[in-house]
């Protein structure tokens, strides 16, 4: 008996990363055995800010199924589709445009933060402000019972909430309230110790290899007050151990104490980590292999994956256009 349904996405902006893998992959893989799951690569959310350059996108929405795969997201179990393959939450998507204030859309932290951030690109656009209410419609098509978020995606989710009490107000219940699912998993940094990301070029990618894997390891910022082996850490403020923290908690206790008492040294220290994160990832890169060398099976599963949501989004859509009278 499953708890309720989960629906999540990430978007196709190039390959994942080790931060998405800890910070979302890992909590959604242990979802599946409680939760009916439904996983999207949303490729429309990755127009609204990235809407001049879609030369990548297709091969990108590939890369990305590829990875959650490999990090153990199991088609047989959960629905892994693209979004664009269900055009229900292009329509839904509509129709709650409809009932929402504008207001909240330019009150969401995240919008003034965001055009702030990416002030490079031109993203005062209609769909870069209406991303939540796409968020929204991605949530309520499955009628999901829960949605896994970060601490920082909570506004997102309120807002859905929000939306979802206001349609049920206006025309009677048909969506559920999502609650959320935080991630406990602690936020992993770049490795120069700035936030994980791909503009600042501080990644690891899960489809690294075991070399790049060394490399990037052996760069990351550490302790800076610990110059010379002799001179205790602190971990507390070294990058290499919140991967540590991350990938080996039980490693990391005593990593904690070797360095707070200059019992080892930062380089050794480093070559452990990587030694760790490459153990952790080779059967991750065995099932990315897989499909990297069986295209067909990747688009069996995006086929599959399409079907089962647009059969579950389809309902959900029916009983909406009867809810409005349309
Ligand atoms: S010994 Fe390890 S945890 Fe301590 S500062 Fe060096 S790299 Fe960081």
């Amino acid at each position: 008996m499953k708890k309720g349904r989960i629906f999540s996405g990430m978007r196709p902006t190039g390959r994942l990363h080790l931060g998405n893998l800890m910070g979302a992959l890992a909590n959604w893989v242990k979802l599946q055995d409680d939760y009916e799951c439904f996983y999207a690569v949303v490729d429309w959310h990755a127009l609204t800010t990235g809407y001049e350059d879609t030369s990548m996108l297709r091969q990108n929405v590939r890369e990305v199924v590829m990875d959650y795969v490999a990090a153990g997201v199991d088609p047989e179990r959960s629905t892994v589709f693209r979004q664009s393959d269900v055009k229900e939450h292009a329509e839904l998507h509509l129709l709650l445009s409809m009932i929402t204030s504008l207001g909240w859309l330019e009150r969401c932290p995240t919008y003034k933060e965001q055009l702030q951030q990416l002030s490079g690109r031109d993203i005062t656009t209609y769909g870069f402000l209406g991303y939540p209410v796409l968020m929204a419609a991605d949530i309520l098509a499955y009628r999901a019972s829960s949605v896994p978020v970060g601490e920082d995606q909570l506004p997102h989710l309120e807002l859905a909430r929000e939306i979802a009490r206001r349609f049920n107000y206006l025309y009677g219940t048909v969506f559920p309230e999502p609650q959320a699912i935080l991630n406990d998993v602690p936020v992993l940094l770049g490795t120069d110790g700035r936030k994980m990301s791909k503009s600042y070029g501080n990644t690891i990618q899960i489809a690294s290899t075991p070399q790049e894997v060394r490399t990037a390891v052996q760069s990351m910022i550490t302790d800076p007050a610990r110059i010379r082996k002799t001179d205790p850490g602190h971990p507390e403020v070294c990058t290499v151990f919140g991967y540590y923290k991350a990938f080996a908690p039980e490693l990391a206790a005593v990593r904690e104490n070797e360095c707070r008492n200059a019992e080892i040294g930062c380089v050794a220290c480093k070559r452990q980590l990587a030694d760790v994160i490459i153990d952790y990832l080779t059967p991750v890169w065995e099932r990315r292999r897989t499909l990297e060398t069986d295209p067909g099976a990747l688009d069996d599963i995006l086929d599959r994956g399409a079907a089962r949501a647009r059969s579950v989004a389809a309902a959900t859509l029916a009983e909406v256009r009867e809810a409005m009278k349309i």
